[in-house]
């Protein structure tokens, strides 16, 4: 595959990977699983770091032979799997353990990715999410309402987790270096999400009401609700609010009341 379509800018800087491990907290006693380990970098630092496993999914193989060679170095404490991020078991792989997802991801597909790994049963199997995007969706992530960088991925991601940039990594960090500006985005989950509603549909009001940003709720819903302005008096929200001035927890009253 071309370099390009698997996102392949790497890291070899022992300071800044190192770094980006110790923002994940203590390692000892962790399982860390990692997307996209390639050449290695961040995963030398997480067992550098005393992650007491790392499991590392890659899907070149040109990066094995590297990645051998840290394995041997830290024996029985990396496993890599030669595969598809997208395709993988993740609450398999993590088995019960104390669990971790650190990465530096590929950014074709960190969005799918991460959208993955809030969905499905809650708690979720791992403990934090200590991950790399480009700054532009670090800052949709972590968006406050009343901006446009908030949208459907700013209330996804903070309905169901606590959400922080952490810091940024300049592209001259990379190799080769890529066209943009990197964040380091720490999302922790939140125990009980509240008021409780399914991902699925929280997804379906989002897409509903940012598809449309610019026109009020009681438009822009109209494709999901037969009479939005009636349900949302009725839930407490004005109906001229346009999606990008509504919290998270709002977002949420809706899709409960949508899934009933
Ligand atoms: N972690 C390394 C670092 O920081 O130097 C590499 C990061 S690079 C941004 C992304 C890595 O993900 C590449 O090694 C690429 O081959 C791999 N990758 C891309 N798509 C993948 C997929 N679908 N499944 C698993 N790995 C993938």
């Amino acid at each position: 595959a071309a370099r390009k379509a698997l996102g392949q800018n790497f890291l070899f800087d022992l300071n800044l990977t190192r770094r980006i491990a110790r923002a994940a907290g203590p390692l000892e006693g962790v399982t860390v699983i990692e997307v996209g380990p390639g050449p290695g970098g961040l995963t030398r630092a997480l067992l550098m770091e005393g992650a007491t496993r790392v499991i590392a999914i890659e899907r070149d193989d040109r990066a094995l032979a590297a990645l051998a060679e840290i394995s041997a170095a830290y024996p029985g404490r990396l496993t890599v799997i030669s595969g598809d991020a997208l395709e993988t078991d993740y609450a398999r792989l993590a088995d019960g353990h104390p669990t971790r997802i650190i990465a530096n991801l590929p950014y074709n597909i960190a969005t799918p990715l991460l959208v993955g790994w809030l969905g499905g049963p809650w708690p979720p199997f791992y403990e934090s999410l200590t991950l790399m995007f480009q700054k532009e969706v670090a800052e949709r992530i972590v968006a406050k309402p009343g901006g446009k960088d908030f949208g459907r991925l700013s209330v996804l991601c903070q309905y169901r987790t606590t959400a922080r940039k952490l810091f940024d990594v300049n592209r001259s960090a990379f190799t080769p270096p890529p066209k943009v500006t990197s964040s380091i985005v720490q999302l922790i989950p939140k125990p009980r999400p509240e008021p409780v509603c399914r991902l699925e549909v929280l997804e379906r009001v989002t897409a509903a009401a940012f598809g449309q940003r610019r026109k009020m709720l009681r438009a822009s819903l109209k494709s999901l609700l037969p009479e939005p302005e009636t349900i949302l008096t009725d839930l407490g929200i004005n109906p001229e609010l346009r999606a990008e001035q509504l919290p998270v927890e709002a977002f949420a009253r809706l899709a409960a009341r949508l899934q009933q």
